[in-house]
């Protein structure tokens, strides 16, 4: 909210807007009784946020963990309504979850719950209303259970109510790459732009999904990956590390400490390397105001959502490093879901080629037009990103 009030004196958008992004349309709150394998009866708290649909059905994940609880889901809710808005796609911003610590369920436990979700909520759910997909330990299985489950209650066999399936359930070719891949070519439209080299030196924080396959895409195309790390070490080598054997290391020994030829680093040192391109890929407020004084990279590229705090934020401006926004930067994986949904509609598949291509187009359009707004408006990346989504959403305003 505050980021609203932010953009909204930068410009003057109309009062409806602002106040109809303030507060989401639906925030549903249901109790998930499951029963357990010891023959026990337990309800769950489970949760769906339909924050707004003016660009078209509400979009995003189903997220299970012990601390998720409304607030977190409608805050989250919120951005995938900018995110969706600033890819250009047709899509709405919806969150969901369950408060519960799924790796003390067995897996039986664990499919009644998520089948339990859609029979509380299958009534606002569908391909034209609500489309969730995965999120924090929600996996291809859930999703394939849950779109098992909202067909049997309503007959419908598209399977486009939920995204993130299994590829043999109707899942789309390339998602699993889609948030790096697609954080590459924001990289690679903006480039010039942010000042950086024809082929720059990487430091990435984390090395799951997103940070693992966006180092590798950055080695892929020239750039030398110095740094990368994991939840409990940092490896960094000057020359660059060679990302497959760093992955073989990591699989046989269980961590990336002591990689040959490579200084073991904390992940806070990590984050102040001089470099070209910093892009933190693990989780959020890494860069915050007691260290971003000290980062030296030449730009920051947010695959995480929120790693830079707004205090940060400011300060990263006046120092004249520009940060590209995760509702920008990491917008390829709901994107690929979006593919995902209308495949299933058409009842098509896509090849991987056709995905990632599809993908590049929407990348670089959306980097392309995030920018001409900072630039109009004398702005951040990331305010200018805010200002294109909320004129996106404007004009479907009745
Ligand atoms: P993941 O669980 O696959 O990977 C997370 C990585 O962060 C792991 O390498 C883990 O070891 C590392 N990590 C955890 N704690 C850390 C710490 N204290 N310091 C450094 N590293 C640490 O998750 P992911 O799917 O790669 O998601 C990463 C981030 O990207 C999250 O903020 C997520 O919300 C965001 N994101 C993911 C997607 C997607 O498609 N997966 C899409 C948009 C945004």
């Amino acid at each position: 909210m505050a980021q609203l009030d932010k953009v909204a004196k930068i410009k003057n958008f109309s009062a409806e807007l602002m106040s109809s992004l303030r507060k989401p349309n639906h925030d549903i709150r249901i109790y998930i009784p499951v029963k357990m394998d010891d023959g026990s009866m337990e309800i769950f708290e489970g949760y769906r946020v339909q924050y707004n649909n003016a660009l078209g059905p509400y979009k995003g994940g189903i997220r299970y963990h012990p601390k998720t609880e409304i607030n977190e889901v409608k805050a989250l809710a919120f951005w995938m309504t900018l995110k969706c808005a600033v890819a250009g796609i047709p899509m709405g911003g919806g969150k969901g979850g369950i408060a519960v610590e799924p790796k003390d369920l067995s897996q039986g436990e664990l499919e009644r719950l998520s089948r339990g979700w859609v029979k509380a909520l299958a009534d606002v759910l569908g391909p034209h209303k609500d489309v969730p997909a995965p999120d924090v330990n929600t996996t291809p299985e859930i999703m394939a259970w849950m779109a098992d489950e909202y067909g049997k209650i309503t007959g419908d066999n598209t399977g486009a109510t939920f995204t993130g399936k299994p590829i043999e359930k109707g899942g789309s070719e390339g998602r699993k790459p889609a948030t790096g891949l697609g954080g590459f070519y924001v990289f690679d439209t903006l480039r010039t732009e942010l000042g950086l080299p024809e082929k720059c030196r990487v430091a990435v924080q984390g090395f799951g999904n997103v940070g693992g396959n966006a180092a590798r895409i950055f080695a892929e195309n020239g750039h030398t990956v110095i740094a990368i790390s994991d939840s409990k070490n940092a490896i960094f080598k000057k020359e660059g590390l060679d990302l497959q054997k760093v992955e073989s290391h990591k699989k046989n020994t269980g961590s990336l400490k002591d990689f040959a030829g490579a200084e073991n680093i904390t992940n806070e040192e990590l984050l102040e390397l001089p470099c070209d391109l910093l892009v933190p890929a693990a989780f959020e407020n890494v860069i915050n105001d007691r260290n971003a004084d000290k980062v030296k990279a030449r730009a920051i590229l947010e695959l995480a959502n929120g790693p830079v705090t707004p205090e940060a934020d400011e300060i990263l401006f006046k120092k004249n490093i520009p940060v590209v926004p995760d509702i920008l930067a990491n917008s390829g994986g709901v994107t690929v879901s979006y593919f995902e949904w209308d495949q299933n509609l058409k009842g098509k598949h896509w090849t991987e080629k056709e995905v990632f291509k599809k993908l590049k187009k929407i990348m670089e359009e959306a980097s392309q037009k995030t920018s001409a707004k900072a630039r109009e408006y004398k702005t951040s990346l990331r305010m200018g990103a805010f200002i294109l989504a909320l004129e996106r959403i404007q004009e479907k305003l009745p």
